[in-house]
C-alpha cells in the first residue's frame, strides 16, 4: 500500500472507534500549500457529539486495553515503527506540501517522531515501579503503576508529525486510550499517520483522531471522562488550556511559546558558532520553539562574529521545500508572514540596525507563496519588541554585552525559558551558564537544544505550565498513577 501524496486531497476525516468518519460540526477551513497558495484539502471541525463519541469509544476500549499484557500492548508500536519507516519519504512529502518546510527538515521531524515510538516499546521496563521485601516486620511493599483512562493531546502546526508522537506511543503503551486533536492548519500528514496506525493492529478505540479548532478542544477539556490533556502551542492558549483542564480536575501539561537565546563568548569558534546560529534561527523558516533568535555576543568579538553570521545567512536559499536546494521554505500562512513582516518593521522603528533584509525575496514560479528571506538585525537592545516577543520567522537579532554575567542576565530577563545555547571553549563559562540559565533545554556548542526521545522535553516560565514534560520517563509518570500494595502473610515460612 502506498499513501496518497499527490494533492488536491479529499477532505480530512476523523478516525473514531477504528473507522473513518466526517467531522460533523458546522465549521471548517481549507488546507493551503504555503509555497503555492493553492487549496489542497479541507478540514471540517468536530462537534461536541463527535468528541463524546470518541471519548465513549476510548473508555470502552480502555476497559480491555488496560489489562491487556504489556508485552501485547507494545506489539502495535513495533509494527508502527516499521510502517513509519517504510512510508517516511511519502509522509515527508505530504508534510512539505501542507507545512512549507524542506524535505530534509520533514525527514528529520519524522525521524524524531519515530524515536519516541522506539522508546515507548521499552514500557515493560520503564513502567515498573518497585518492590521491597520486609519493608516492615513480615511486610512486603510493592508499588505499581496503573493507567488512568482516556487522554487527549492538542498539537500545533509546526511539527504536525512529530509532536503527536511525543505523547501517543507512551499513552497507549502504558494502557490508556488516546485521542489526538491536531492543528487545523496542516492536518493531512496526521491523517496519513493514522492510516498507518489503522494498519498497526491497535484494537478499535485505543487510538483516535478528531479534527477541529477551539470548540473541539474545549469539548475535550470539558468532557468528564477525559482523564488528562497534553497541549503544545502558543503561550496564551497553553495558559488557557492549563487552567481549563485543571478546573475540571484533569492532569494537564501545557507547553507554550519561546524566545530562545544564544550566548557567544570570546573564546568560541566564531565561524562554527555563526553557522550553528544561522541554522538554529532559520531552519523550518524559524517556525520552531527551539529557534534561537536572540544572539548575545561578548563585545570583544561582536563585529567579527556578526560578519560570520552575515556571510552564512547570505548563503541561505529560499524556495519551495520540495526543491532540494532550498534551505528556507515557506511560512505557514500569508497572515503569519504579514505578522513577521510587521515585527521586522517594528525592529527598524525601535532602532535596531537591519543588516540583512529578507523582505524583498521572490521565488520564481511561486509568486503566491508565503516567503521571507533570512533577516538579521544588529545593535538590538533587550527591551526591543524583537528581543522580547516570539517571532516564529527567519529573523535573528544580535546584541552586544560586556561579559558573560551580562549575557546570562539578558537571557534570564526573558519571560520565556524554553531553550538556550552557549558557544564557548571555556569549561568555566559553560559551568556558569549551566548553573545560572533559567531554561529547560541548554545546548553547549550545539545550536538547537533538542533532546533525544529518551529524555524529557519542556521549558520553564511562560514556556511551560505543569510539572511533567513530554517524551521519555516523564510520560510514564504523566500517564500512570501509583498504588502501593502492603502485604502481610502471617503463616509465611519466609
Ligand atoms: P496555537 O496555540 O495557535 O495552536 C495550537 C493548538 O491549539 C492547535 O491544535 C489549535 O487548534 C488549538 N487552539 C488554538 N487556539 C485555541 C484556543 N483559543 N483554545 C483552545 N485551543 C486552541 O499554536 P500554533 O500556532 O499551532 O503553534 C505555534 C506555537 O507553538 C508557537 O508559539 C511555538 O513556540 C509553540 N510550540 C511550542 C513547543 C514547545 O515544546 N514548547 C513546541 C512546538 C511549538
Amino acid at each position: 500500500m502506498s499513501l496518497n501524496i499527490t494533492p488536491p486531497w479529499d477532505d480530512v476525516s476523523n478516525y473514531v472507534d477504528g473507522r473513518w468518519r466526517e467531522p460533523s460540526g458546522p465549521d471548517g477551513q481549507d488546507v493551503v500549500d504555503p509555497a503555492t497558495g493553492k487549496v489542497i484539502s479541507h478540514v471540517g471541525f468536530s462537534s461536541e457529539s463527535d468528541v463524546d463519541e470518541a471519548v465513549r469509544a476510548g473508555q470502552e476500549a480502555f476497559e480491555t486495553w488496560q489489562s491487556t499484557p504489556v508485552e501485547e500492548r507494545i506489539q502495535p508500536l513495533f509494527e508502527l515503527k516499521q510502517l513509519l519507516e517504510a512510508h517516511q519519504e511519502e509522509l515527508a512529502e505530504v508534510l512539505v506540501r501542507e507545512h512549507g518546510k524542506t524535505l530534509a527538515e520533514a525527514n528529520g521531524e519524522l525521524r524524531r517522531g519515530i524515536e519516541n515510538v522506539e522508546v515507548a516499546c521499552g514500557i515493560p521496563s520503564m513502567m515498573q515501579a518497585g518492590h521491597l521485601p520486609n519493608a516492615a516486620p513480615d511486610i512486603d511493599e510493592t508499588a505499581v503503576r496503573k493507567p488512568l483512562g482516556v487522554f487527549t493531546a492538542i498539537t500545533p502546526f509546526n511539527f504536525p508529525a512529530m509532536i503527536p508522537l511525543w505523547f501517543l506511543p507512551y499513552a497507549v503503551a502504558t494502557g490508556n486510550a488516546f485521542i489526538l486533536k491536531p492543528s487545523e492548519q496542516d492536518p493531512v500528514v496526521t491523517e496519513r499517520l493514522f492510516e498507518l496506525i489503522d494498519q498497526a493492529g491497535f484494537p478499535d478505540g485505543v487510538v483516535q483522531l478528531v479534527h477541529g479548532s477551539v470548540d473541539t478542544v474545549n469539548a475535550l477539556l470539558d468532557h468528564e471522562d477525559v482523564a488528562g490533556a497534553s497541549f503544545v502551542g502558543s503561550t496564551p492558549v497553553a495558559r488557557k488550556v492549563y487552567e481549563r483542564a485543571a478546573k475540571h480536575g484533569k492532569r494537564v501539561q501545557a507547553q507554550g511559546g519561546a524566545k530562545n537565546h544564544i550566548i557567544v563568548t570570546e573564546s568560541a569558534d566564531l565561524d562554527f558558532a555563526a553557522r550553528k546560529t544561522v541554522s538554529s534561527g532559520f531552519a523550518c523558516g524559524g517556525e520552531r520553539c527551539l529557534a534561537n533568535d536572540v544572539v548575545v555576543v561578548e563585545e570583544s568579538v561582536y563585529d567579527e562574529f556578526t560578519e560570520h553570521v552575515l556571510e552564512s545567512a547570505r548563503e541561505q536559499t529560499v524556495g519551495n521545500g520540495l526543491d532540494e536546494s532550498t534551505d528556507i521554505g515557506a511560512l505557514i500562512t500569508p497572515e503569519h508572514e504579514a505578522r513577521v513582516r510587521e515585527l521586522i518593521a517594528t525592529g527598524v522603528k525601535e532602532g535596531a540596525e537591519l543588516l540583512l533584509d529578507g523582505r524583498d525575496v521572490s521565488v520564481e514560479g511561486y509568486e503566491d507563496g508565503n516567503f521571507l528571506g533570512p533577516t538579521v538585525f544588529g545593535d538590538v537592545d533587550p527591551d526591543m519588541t524583537i528581543a522580547r516577543e516570539e517571532i516564529f520567522g527567519p529573523v535573528i537579532g544580535l546584541l552586544s554585552v560586556a561579559d558573560l554575567d551580562e549575557a546570562i542576565e539578558t537571557l534570564n530577563r526573558s519571560d520565556f525559558g524554553n531553550a538556550a545555547s552557549l558557544f564557548t571553549s571555556s569549561g568555566a563559562d559553560a559551568r556558569a551558564v549551566r548553573h545560572r540559565a533559567d531554561v529547560g533545554n541548554l545546548g553547549v556548542n550545539a545550536g538547537t537544544a533538542a533532546p533525544m526521545a529518551f529524555f524529557h522535553f519542556g521549558g520553564r516560565k511562560e514556556s511551560f505550565f505543569g510539572d511533567l514534560h513530554a517524551q521519555g520517563e516523564d510520560m510514564i509518570h504523566f500517564y500512570t498513577d501509583k498504588t502501593i500494595y502492603i502485604e502481610r502473610w502471617p503463616n509465611s515460612q519466609a
